[in-house]
């Protein structure tokens, strides 16, 4: 058996105070054809990383609007999870490749895992590699399959890609992040791109008094009355936490009161954690001023909920990022963002929203000197983050994006994957950049090679006419 993840209930009407009735009410309509349908969530980890955040707030949802969802993990040895990892880093670019052996190894326990899944379903939505392999192994059976992809995969291993390409043939659709995010010769069935979301009211987002929030930072044992940087994320080279050490050391000759703390939880389905902990640990280990605290030693939603309210900055100086919720968590509570310009992140502070973005130590350190000299201007760029979090990155727009495609699968004929990419769900007019739905009047379009493309920003527009080619993989449909 895969295991049962227990996420206890939510309801859809406590939302309302954050995203208004037609929100709600449009949720209730889009859901009401799909009661009693039975939705499987499966992924890796039940903690840890921005995948068992989303699934701990949406599975709950699903259910209060009469789905029967479930969210299961797959169980694995260590030895399977570095390859996973493996697997995922060659997504995002990395180049040590997958060995034979080590696919072996990811065969194996992929046979395993798919033998253990009994039940039927109607949609079964696969979340990154370490699952991918479950439909090609067990068959699809009635289901209508997902592969929900959250890395960034534009520029893979070609390799590694090749060896998974022909596992995403028995899915019905396939879903990025973002419109560059898919992999260059992506040509298995539907391609969606759905942006993910934070949740206003778990522990880890919910309005907590500033008050409060002093009190749980320094019984933790930072001082609450100097200031304070902050990178909450997995201990992973790609979130490069020791170049957020030599930002800090920069920083620190200006400013000698400062304290960064890094605040890391540690994923069952990431074996790297361990090592890269004990690496900022050395690189720390003669500077008090920096805190390293992890979900292992008590550090969790509530507290990073508190520590992201009252840190000065927080940096998220990602070098390869799938979304990076940290960023959105982060402005959704006031506080203003220096962030890498890798994967999600430029589409959560774009137009000057939120924060900055940076190349370098040397500008993160820059980017945080500005804000801490000018806490006034920091406090008015993540008001305006804040908005922007409202209105694109909250759980009802995803949910909502997600019960279109369902309900949109559920429609059509099982087992039909289509020849060509296409992405958008029917009907609807999307930003090939972000996924977001835009007004066919939009007056934000470009026209290209006889197609017409609206887009929700100035900042999508400018990314698109950049580089269209590298959206027009997924947007065969969202342009009209
Ligand atoms: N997180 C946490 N405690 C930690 C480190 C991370 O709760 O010590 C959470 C963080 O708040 C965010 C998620 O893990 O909700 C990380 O998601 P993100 O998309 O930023 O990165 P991922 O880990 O998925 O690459």
């Amino acid at each position: 058996m895969l295991q049962n993840v227990d996420v206890g209930r939510n309801r859809l009407d406590a939302y309302r105070a954050t995203v208004g009735d037609e929100v709600l009410q449009d949720l209730r309509e889009l859901a009401e054809p799909l009661a009693g349908a039975r939705v499987l969530h499966v992924n890796a980890t039940s903690y840890g990383g921005g995948v068992a955040e989303i699934l701990r707030s949406e599975v709950p949802l699903m259910r209060d609007l009469g789905i029967v969802a479930r969210w299961k993990t797959i169980t694995g040895t260590e030895e399977f999870f570095a390859v996973t990892k493996a697997i995922h880093n060659a997504l995002q670019g990395g180049t040590r490749g997958v060995t034979q052996a080590e696919w072996e190894i990811y065969e194996q326990t992929s046979a395993r895992v798919a033998a253990q899944m009994e039940e039927p379903y109607d949609v079964v939505i696969v979340h990154d590699p370490q699952p991918l392999a479950l439909p090609h192994l067990r068959g699809r059976g009635e289901a209508r399959w997902i592969w929900r992809c959250h890395i960034d995969s534009s520029a893979p291993d070609p390799e590694v890609l090749a060896r998974l390409m022909p596992l995403l043939d028995d899915y019905d659709a396939s879903v990025y992040t973002l419109g560059s995010f898919a992999p260059p010769d992506v040509s298995h069935g539907r391609v969606e791109i759905i942006p993910p979301a934070i949740d206003p009211l778990s522990p880890k987002n919910i309005d907590l008094d500033e008050h409060l929030a002093v009190s749980i930072v320094d019984w933790i044992g930072v001082d609450v009355a100097r200031p304070l940087l902050l990178q909450v994320s997995r201990f992973d080279h790609w979130k490069d936490p020791l170049g957020v050490i030599a930002a800090y050391r920069i920083v620190k000759r200006r400013m000698p009161d400062v304290q960064l703390a890094l605040v890391g939880a540690m994923a069952r389905d990431d074996p790297e954690g361990w090592q890269v902990y004990r690496e900022i640990s050395d690189a720390a280990a003669d500077d008090p001023d920096i805190y390293l605290f992890t979900n292992l030693t008590g550090v969790g939603n509530i507290e990073v909920n508190a520590f992201q309210r009252h840190a000065d900055v927080a940096i998220q100086k990602s070098l390869r990022e799938g979304f990076g919720l940290v960023v959105s968590e982060a402005t959704w509570k006031g506080t203003p963002v220096v962030a890498g310009r890798a994967g999600g992140i430029p589409l959560q502070l774009a137009d000057g929203v939120g924060g900055y973005l940076v190349d370098s130590v040397e500008e993160c350190a820059a980017r945080v000197l500005d804000l801490l000299a000018d806490p006034a201007a920091g406090r008015r760029l993540a008001d305006a983050g804040r908005r922007r979090v409202l209105h694109r990155f909250l759980l009802p727009r995803l949910l909502g994006d997600e019960l279109r495609l369902i309900s949109d699968l559920l429609e059509r004929h099982p087992g039909t994957p289509q020849a060509l990419a296409a992405a958008g769900v029917s009907g609807e007019d999307r930003d090939p950049v972000c996924g977001m739905r835009v007004r066919p009047d939009s007056e934000l379009q470009h026209a290209y090679h006889g197609q017409r493309f609206r887009f929700c920003s100035k900042s999508c527009a400018r990314e698109f006419a950049a580089n269209p080619q590298l959206f027009l993989r997924t947007a065969s449909r969202a342009g009209a």
